[in-house]
Protein backbone atom coordinates (compact mmCIF):
# COMPACT_ATOMS: atom_id res chain seq x y z
CA UNK A 1 0.00 0.00 0.00
CA UNK A 2 1.18 3.09 -1.07
CA UNK A 3 0.16 5.59 2.61
CA UNK A 4 -0.28 8.96 1.95
CA UNK A 5 0.42 11.61 4.95
CA UNK A 6 -3.01 13.69 6.68
CA UNK A 7 -2.15 16.69 4.34
CA UNK A 8 -2.18 14.93 1.53
CA UNK A 9 1.50 14.05 0.15
CA UNK A 10 3.63 11.65 -1.00
CA UNK A 11 7.03 12.46 0.71
CA UNK A 12 7.50 16.06 -1.10
CA UNK A 13 4.68 16.11 -3.24
CA UNK A 14 1.14 16.26 -3.26
CA UNK A 15 -1.33 18.25 -0.91
CA UNK A 16 -4.13 20.50 -2.24
CA UNK A 17 -3.07 24.12 -3.66
CA UNK A 18 -6.46 25.21 -4.57
CA UNK A 19 -8.61 28.24 -4.70
CA UNK A 20 -10.24 29.40 -1.72
CA UNK A 21 -13.45 28.96 -3.49
CA UNK A 22 -12.61 25.42 -4.47
CA UNK A 23 -12.60 24.55 -0.66
CA UNK A 24 -15.69 23.57 0.35
CA UNK A 25 -15.83 21.42 -2.83
CA UNK A 26 -12.71 19.81 -1.38
CA UNK A 27 -13.34 19.42 1.87
CA UNK A 28 -17.13 17.41 1.49
CA UNK A 29 -14.99 15.26 -0.37
CA UNK A 30 -12.15 14.55 2.24
CA UNK A 31 -14.43 14.10 4.84
CA UNK A 32 -16.74 11.43 3.32
CA UNK A 33 -14.85 9.50 1.07
CA UNK A 34 -13.18 7.34 3.32
CA UNK A 35 -16.00 6.33 5.41
CA UNK A 36 -18.21 5.77 2.71
CA UNK A 37 -15.20 3.79 0.63
CA UNK A 38 -14.96 1.74 3.61
CA UNK A 39 -18.66 1.29 4.42
CA UNK A 40 -19.63 -2.12 3.04
CA UNK A 41 -22.67 -1.43 0.91
CA UNK A 42 -20.01 1.07 -1.33
CA UNK A 43 -17.75 -1.74 -1.28
CA UNK A 44 -20.73 -4.67 -2.62
CA UNK A 45 -21.73 -2.08 -5.24
CA UNK A 46 -18.44 -0.91 -6.38
CA UNK A 47 -17.00 -5.16 -6.29
CA UNK A 48 -20.44 -5.97 -7.90
CA UNK A 49 -20.37 -3.19 -10.65
CA UNK A 50 -16.42 -4.53 -11.39
CA UNK A 51 -17.35 -8.04 -11.74
CA UNK A 52 -20.78 -7.72 -14.01
CA UNK A 53 -20.31 -4.53 -15.57
CA UNK A 54 -16.63 -3.90 -16.43
CA UNK A 55 -16.02 -7.53 -16.78
CA UNK A 56 -13.23 -8.55 -13.87
CA UNK A 57 -10.69 -9.94 -12.84
CA UNK A 58 -9.08 -9.15 -15.86
CA UNK A 59 -6.77 -12.47 -16.84
CA UNK A 60 -3.10 -12.33 -16.30
CA UNK A 61 -1.91 -13.98 -19.29
CA UNK A 62 1.35 -15.82 -19.77
CA UNK A 63 2.90 -15.14 -23.10
CA UNK A 64 4.42 -17.58 -24.40
CA UNK A 65 6.00 -16.10 -27.81
CA UNK A 66 7.48 -12.81 -26.04
CA UNK A 67 8.35 -14.75 -23.10
CA UNK A 68 10.45 -16.45 -25.47
CA UNK A 69 11.60 -13.63 -27.31
CA UNK A 70 13.09 -11.47 -24.58
CA UNK A 71 14.25 -14.45 -22.10
CA UNK A 72 12.12 -14.17 -18.81
CA UNK A 73 8.59 -15.74 -17.48
CA UNK A 74 6.32 -12.75 -19.02
CA UNK A 75 2.58 -12.13 -17.80
CA UNK A 76 0.22 -9.67 -19.17
CA UNK A 77 -1.86 -7.78 -17.15
CA UNK A 78 -5.19 -7.79 -19.04
CA UNK A 79 -6.87 -4.32 -18.95
CA UNK A 80 -7.64 -3.78 -22.16
CA UNK A 81 -10.22 -6.24 -21.78
CA UNK A 82 -12.30 -3.87 -19.62
CA UNK A 83 -15.47 -2.33 -20.48
CA UNK A 84 -14.60 0.61 -22.25
CA UNK A 85 -11.69 -1.08 -23.45
CA UNK A 86 -9.16 0.27 -20.81
CA UNK A 87 -8.33 0.72 -16.82
CA UNK A 88 -10.00 3.66 -16.79
CA UNK A 89 -13.63 2.47 -15.90
CA UNK A 90 -12.09 0.72 -13.02
CA UNK A 91 -11.89 4.75 -11.78
CA UNK A 92 -14.60 6.27 -12.90
CA UNK A 93 -17.07 3.28 -11.63
CA UNK A 94 -15.55 3.98 -8.25
CA UNK A 95 -16.28 7.54 -8.25
CA UNK A 96 -19.92 7.33 -9.80
CA UNK A 97 -20.72 5.31 -6.93
CA UNK A 98 -19.48 7.63 -4.36
CA UNK A 99 -21.01 10.35 -5.95
CA UNK A 100 -24.34 9.12 -5.40
CA UNK A 101 -23.69 8.37 -2.26
CA UNK A 102 -22.47 11.95 -1.49
CA UNK A 103 -26.19 12.92 -3.21
CA UNK A 104 -24.83 14.84 -6.18
CA UNK A 105 -26.96 14.85 -9.25
CA UNK A 106 -24.54 15.96 -12.03
CA UNK A 107 -21.04 14.74 -13.10
CA UNK A 108 -18.71 16.65 -14.57
CA UNK A 109 -15.37 15.46 -16.36
CA UNK A 110 -12.37 16.93 -18.26
CA UNK A 111 -10.75 14.84 -21.15
CA UNK A 112 -7.71 15.27 -23.54
CA UNK A 113 -7.93 13.03 -26.13
CA UNK A 114 -11.46 12.03 -25.47
CA UNK A 115 -10.86 7.90 -23.68
CA UNK A 116 -11.52 9.77 -19.81
CA UNK A 117 -14.50 11.50 -20.86
CA UNK A 118 -15.98 8.39 -22.83
CA UNK A 119 -14.89 6.28 -19.64
CA UNK A 120 -16.84 8.72 -17.62
CA UNK A 121 -19.77 9.17 -19.74
CA UNK A 122 -20.71 5.42 -20.10
CA UNK A 123 -20.96 5.41 -16.33
CA UNK A 124 -23.25 8.40 -16.30
CA UNK A 125 -25.31 6.61 -18.57
CA UNK A 126 -24.57 3.54 -16.18
CA UNK A 127 -26.26 5.39 -13.23
CA UNK A 128 -28.94 8.08 -15.31
CA UNK A 129 -26.66 11.03 -14.45
CA UNK A 130 -26.29 14.14 -16.13
CA UNK A 131 -22.65 14.56 -17.73
CA UNK A 132 -21.06 17.22 -18.99
CA UNK A 133 -17.57 16.75 -20.44
CA UNK A 134 -15.17 19.64 -21.36
CA UNK A 135 -12.46 19.07 -24.07
CA UNK A 136 -10.06 21.47 -25.64
CA UNK A 137 -11.99 22.92 -28.95
CA UNK A 138 -8.61 21.79 -30.73
CA UNK A 139 -8.98 18.24 -29.52
CA UNK A 140 -12.47 17.88 -30.04
CA UNK A 141 -11.46 18.58 -33.98
CA UNK A 142 -8.49 16.07 -33.58
CA UNK A 143 -10.46 13.16 -31.82
CA UNK A 144 -13.84 13.00 -33.52
CA UNK A 145 -14.68 9.17 -32.95
CA UNK A 146 -14.76 10.15 -29.08
CA UNK A 147 -16.45 13.05 -29.22
CA UNK A 148 -19.03 11.41 -31.08
CA UNK A 149 -18.97 8.21 -28.65
CA UNK A 150 -19.42 10.49 -25.83
CA UNK A 151 -22.74 12.11 -27.63
CA UNK A 152 -24.00 8.33 -28.13
CA UNK A 153 -23.85 7.82 -24.29
CA UNK A 154 -25.64 11.30 -23.66
CA UNK A 155 -23.30 13.46 -22.46
CA UNK A 156 -22.82 17.08 -23.69
CA UNK A 157 -19.26 17.99 -24.75
CA UNK A 158 -18.48 21.32 -24.67
CA UNK A 159 -15.69 23.02 -25.90
CA UNK A 160 -12.86 25.03 -24.08
CA UNK A 161 -11.70 27.80 -26.08
CA UNK A 162 -9.09 29.85 -24.45
CA UNK A 163 -5.61 29.12 -24.55
CA UNK A 164 -4.13 26.43 -26.01
CA UNK A 165 -7.63 24.51 -26.99
CA UNK A 166 -6.41 21.51 -25.22
CA UNK A 167 -6.35 19.54 -22.03
CA UNK A 168 -4.91 22.31 -19.82
CA UNK A 169 -8.06 24.53 -20.97
CA UNK A 170 -10.27 22.20 -20.46
CA UNK A 171 -9.17 21.20 -16.62
CA UNK A 172 -10.15 25.20 -16.35
CA UNK A 173 -12.99 25.27 -17.39
CA UNK A 174 -14.26 22.28 -15.44
CA UNK A 175 -12.76 23.44 -12.07
CA UNK A 176 -14.76 26.66 -12.78
CA UNK A 177 -17.92 24.90 -13.14
CA UNK A 178 -17.35 23.11 -9.81
CA UNK A 179 -16.66 26.27 -7.96
CA UNK A 180 -20.29 27.10 -9.54
CA UNK A 181 -22.19 24.25 -8.61
CA UNK A 182 -20.31 23.19 -5.65
CA UNK A 183 -23.57 21.80 -4.17
CA UNK A 184 -24.90 19.03 -6.71
CA UNK A 185 -22.17 18.59 -8.88
CA UNK A 186 -19.04 15.79 -8.45
CA UNK A 187 -15.65 16.38 -10.84
CA UNK A 188 -14.87 12.86 -11.56
CA UNK A 189 -10.71 13.48 -12.24
CA UNK A 190 -9.44 10.33 -14.45
CA UNK A 191 -6.09 10.33 -13.45
CA UNK A 192 -3.92 9.92 -10.29
CA UNK A 193 -3.35 13.76 -10.25
CA UNK A 194 -5.21 16.99 -8.64
CA UNK A 195 -5.46 18.16 -5.54
CA UNK A 196 -5.75 15.72 -2.41
CA UNK A 197 -7.94 13.24 -2.34
CA UNK A 198 -8.21 12.75 -5.73
CA UNK A 199 -4.33 11.07 -6.29
CA UNK A 200 -5.29 8.94 -3.18
CA UNK A 201 -8.77 7.66 -3.81
CA UNK A 202 -8.06 7.11 -7.60
CA UNK A 203 -4.71 4.75 -6.74
CA UNK A 204 -7.43 3.41 -4.38
CA UNK A 205 -9.97 2.64 -7.48
CA UNK A 206 -6.96 1.00 -9.73
CA UNK A 207 -5.38 -0.75 -7.01
CA UNK A 208 -8.01 -3.92 -7.63
CA UNK A 209 -5.25 -4.17 -10.12
CA UNK A 210 -2.26 -5.32 -8.35
CA UNK A 211 -4.99 -6.69 -5.89
CA UNK A 212 -5.84 -9.76 -8.67
CA UNK A 213 -2.41 -9.84 -9.74
CA UNK A 214 -1.28 -11.16 -6.59
CA UNK A 215 -3.82 -14.31 -6.40
CA UNK A 216 -3.85 -14.63 -10.06
CA UNK A 217 0.27 -15.01 -10.05
CA UNK A 218 -0.14 -17.52 -6.75
CA UNK A 219 -1.95 -19.83 -8.87
CA UNK A 220 0.09 -19.80 -11.42
CA UNK A 221 3.25 -19.46 -10.41
CA UNK A 222 3.56 -20.12 -6.02
CA UNK A 223 4.43 -17.12 -5.33
CA UNK A 224 2.33 -13.61 -5.15
CA UNK A 225 5.58 -11.57 -6.17
CA UNK A 226 6.76 -11.20 -9.78
CA UNK A 227 10.21 -9.66 -9.75
CA UNK A 228 9.44 -6.67 -11.84
CA UNK A 229 6.03 -4.81 -12.55
CA UNK A 230 5.99 -2.63 -15.98
CA UNK A 231 3.53 -0.25 -16.50
CA UNK A 232 3.11 3.55 -18.58
CA UNK A 233 2.86 6.60 -17.13
CA UNK A 234 0.53 9.67 -18.30
CA UNK A 235 -1.06 10.72 -14.80
CA UNK A 236 -0.21 7.09 -13.58
CA UNK A 237 -3.36 5.93 -12.46
CA UNK A 238 -2.80 2.46 -14.23
CA UNK A 239 0.92 2.45 -12.99
CA UNK A 240 -0.42 3.32 -9.77
CA UNK A 241 -2.67 0.38 -9.53
CA UNK A 242 -0.72 -1.88 -10.69
CA UNK A 243 2.50 -1.15 -8.40
CA UNK A 244 0.05 -0.71 -5.13
CA UNK A 245 0.14 -3.45 -3.19
CA UNK A 246 3.87 -3.81 -4.55
CA UNK A 247 4.55 -0.80 -3.00
CA UNK A 248 6.43 -1.92 0.64
CA UNK A 249 8.02 -5.29 -0.93
CA UNK A 250 11.29 -4.03 -2.05
CA UNK A 251 12.21 -7.01 -4.37
CA UNK A 252 9.58 -6.49 -6.48
CA UNK A 253 11.08 -3.96 -8.90
CA UNK A 254 8.82 -1.12 -10.35
CA UNK A 255 9.47 0.07 -13.75
CA UNK A 256 7.45 3.35 -15.04
CA UNK A 257 7.36 3.80 -18.56
CA UNK A 258 7.34 7.65 -20.01
CA UNK A 259 6.65 8.88 -23.34
CA UNK A 260 10.00 10.47 -24.87
CA UNK A 261 8.72 11.80 -27.82
CA UNK A 262 10.62 12.48 -30.53
CA UNK A 263 13.77 12.01 -28.18
CA UNK A 264 13.91 13.73 -24.33
CA UNK A 265 16.07 16.40 -25.44
CA UNK A 266 14.10 16.82 -28.85
CA UNK A 267 11.83 19.68 -27.38
CA UNK A 268 8.63 17.39 -28.36
CA UNK A 269 8.49 14.61 -25.46
CA UNK A 270 6.40 14.19 -22.51
CA UNK A 271 9.43 12.44 -20.61
CA UNK A 272 8.65 14.57 -17.14
CA UNK A 273 10.70 12.81 -14.62
CA UNK A 274 13.78 13.52 -17.01
CA UNK A 275 12.67 17.24 -17.53
CA UNK A 276 10.88 17.71 -14.74
CA UNK A 277 11.40 19.85 -12.29
CA UNK A 278 8.49 20.79 -8.99
CA UNK A 279 6.13 22.68 -9.35
CA UNK A 280 2.24 23.26 -9.02
CA UNK A 281 0.71 21.20 -11.47
CA UNK A 282 -3.58 20.94 -11.27
CA UNK A 283 -3.72 21.38 -7.51
CA UNK A 284 -0.63 19.47 -6.44
CA UNK A 285 2.85 19.70 -6.25
CA UNK A 286 4.62 17.46 -8.14
CA UNK A 287 7.51 17.35 -11.04
CA UNK A 288 5.91 19.00 -14.19
CA UNK A 289 8.11 20.06 -17.86
CA UNK A 290 7.86 24.42 -17.26
CA UNK A 291 10.14 26.94 -18.02
CA UNK A 292 12.46 28.69 -16.05
CA UNK A 293 9.67 31.41 -14.84
CA UNK A 294 7.31 28.45 -14.12
CA UNK A 295 5.27 28.22 -17.38
CA UNK A 296 4.27 25.01 -18.17
CA UNK A 297 5.96 23.55 -21.42
CA UNK A 298 2.93 22.40 -23.97
CA UNK A 299 4.23 18.14 -24.52
CA UNK A 300 4.52 16.07 -27.06
CA UNK A 301 3.51 12.01 -27.54
CA UNK A 302 2.54 10.14 -30.15
CA UNK A 303 -0.12 8.96 -27.86
CA UNK A 304 -2.54 10.85 -26.83
CA UNK A 305 -2.90 9.10 -23.14
CA UNK A 306 0.59 10.11 -22.07
CA UNK A 307 0.45 13.44 -23.74
CA UNK A 308 0.87 15.29 -20.01
CA UNK A 309 2.90 17.83 -19.00
CA UNK A 310 3.28 15.94 -15.04
CA UNK A 311 2.95 13.11 -13.49
CA UNK A 312 1.21 11.97 -10.21
CA UNK A 313 2.20 12.92 -6.91
CA UNK A 314 2.96 9.36 -5.55
CA UNK A 315 4.91 8.93 -8.84
CA UNK A 316 7.22 12.09 -8.25
CA UNK A 317 7.54 10.53 -4.76
CA UNK A 318 8.90 7.12 -6.18
CA UNK A 319 11.04 8.93 -8.94
CA UNK A 320 12.26 11.10 -5.96
CA UNK A 321 13.46 8.09 -3.30
CA UNK A 322 14.14 5.81 -6.12
CA UNK A 323 11.89 3.27 -5.53
CA UNK A 324 10.39 2.85 -8.97
CA UNK A 325 12.98 2.98 -11.94
CA UNK A 326 11.89 5.03 -14.62
CA UNK A 327 12.22 4.70 -18.24
CA UNK A 328 11.74 7.69 -21.73
CA UNK A 329 10.60 5.67 -24.73
CA UNK A 330 10.15 7.50 -27.86
CA UNK A 331 7.45 7.55 -30.62
CA UNK A 332 9.17 4.82 -32.80
CA UNK A 333 10.54 2.44 -30.26
CA UNK A 334 6.80 2.39 -28.98
CA UNK A 335 5.20 1.68 -32.44
CA UNK A 336 7.45 -0.89 -33.09
CA UNK A 337 6.86 -2.69 -29.61
CA UNK A 338 2.78 -2.28 -30.87
CA UNK A 339 3.55 -3.93 -34.09
CA UNK A 340 5.68 -6.64 -32.15
CA UNK A 341 2.54 -8.00 -29.34
CA UNK A 342 0.44 -7.94 -32.18
CA UNK A 343 2.50 -10.12 -34.21
CA UNK A 344 3.59 -11.93 -31.26
CA UNK A 345 0.25 -12.40 -29.62
CA UNK A 346 -2.03 -11.53 -31.71
CA UNK A 347 -3.11 -8.40 -29.31
CA UNK A 348 -2.85 -5.08 -30.85
CA UNK A 349 -2.21 -2.56 -27.45
CA UNK A 350 -2.79 0.68 -26.77
CA UNK A 351 0.12 3.00 -28.11
CA UNK A 352 0.49 4.29 -24.01
CA UNK A 353 1.06 0.25 -23.41
CA UNK A 354 3.07 -0.19 -26.51
CA UNK A 355 5.92 2.26 -24.24
CA UNK A 356 6.13 -0.38 -21.21
CA UNK A 357 5.95 -2.58 -23.60
CA UNK A 358 9.22 -1.11 -25.71
CA UNK A 359 10.58 -0.95 -21.75
CA UNK A 360 11.22 -4.70 -22.09
CA UNK A 361 14.72 -3.36 -24.31
CA UNK A 362 15.58 -0.65 -21.97
CA UNK A 363 15.65 -2.39 -18.20
CA UNK A 364 18.15 -5.70 -17.31
CA UNK A 365 16.70 -8.79 -16.32
CA UNK A 366 17.73 -12.45 -15.77
CA UNK A 367 15.61 -15.42 -17.69
CA UNK A 368 13.99 -16.89 -14.30
CA UNK A 369 12.29 -13.56 -13.45
CA UNK A 370 9.10 -13.26 -13.32
CA UNK A 371 7.50 -9.86 -14.79
CA UNK A 372 4.23 -8.74 -14.95
CA UNK A 373 3.33 -5.95 -17.45
CA UNK A 374 0.02 -3.93 -17.01
CA UNK A 375 -1.50 -3.92 -20.71
CA UNK A 376 -3.63 -1.02 -19.87
CA UNK A 377 -5.78 -0.44 -23.20
CA UNK A 378 -6.81 -2.21 -26.51
CA UNK A 379 -5.50 -0.08 -29.53
CA UNK A 380 -8.67 -0.07 -31.18
CA UNK A 381 -8.72 3.81 -30.84
CA UNK A 382 -5.30 4.01 -32.03
CA UNK A 383 -5.75 2.65 -35.34
CA UNK A 384 -5.65 5.73 -37.24
CA UNK A 385 -2.21 6.93 -35.54
CA UNK A 386 -1.04 2.86 -36.65
CA UNK A 387 -2.22 4.00 -40.03
CA UNK A 388 -0.33 6.69 -40.53
CA UNK A 389 2.71 5.39 -38.94
CA UNK A 390 2.67 3.12 -41.25
CA UNK A 391 5.50 0.93 -40.42
CA UNK A 392 4.10 -2.86 -40.39
C1 LIG B 1 -5.35 7.16 -20.40
C2 LIG B 1 -4.52 5.99 -20.69
C3 LIG B 1 -3.22 5.83 -20.14
C4 LIG B 1 -2.56 6.89 -19.30
O1 LIG B 1 -3.21 7.22 -18.11
P1 LIG B 1 -2.63 6.78 -16.70
O2 LIG B 1 -3.42 7.57 -15.73
O3 LIG B 1 -1.17 7.13 -16.67
O4 LIG B 1 -2.84 5.33 -16.55
C5 LIG B 1 -2.54 4.67 -20.39
N1 LIG B 1 -3.05 3.69 -21.17
C6 LIG B 1 -4.28 3.80 -21.72
C7 LIG B 1 -4.78 2.69 -22.57
C8 LIG B 1 -5.05 4.95 -21.50
O5 LIG B 1 -6.26 5.06 -22.07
Amino acid sequence: MIKVDEKGFYGKFGGAYIPEMLYPNIEELKENYEQLMASEEFQKEFRSLLKDYVGRPTPLYFATRLSEKYGAKIYLKREDLCHTGAHKVNNTVGQIILAKKLGKKRIIAETGAGQHGVATATVCALMGMECTVFMGALDIQRQRPNVERMKILGAKVVPATSGSQTLKDATNEAMRQWINNPVDTHYIIGSVVGPHPYPEMVARFQSVISEEIKWQLKEKEKTENPDIVIACVGGGSNAAGAFYHYYNIPQVRLVAAEAAGLGVSSGKSAATTALGTPGILHGSKTLLMQTEDGQVVEPHSISAGLDYPGIGPVHAHLFDTGRAEFVAVEDEDAMKAGIELSRLEGIIPAIETAHALHSLQMIEYKKEDIIVINLSGRGDKDLDTYIKWGGY
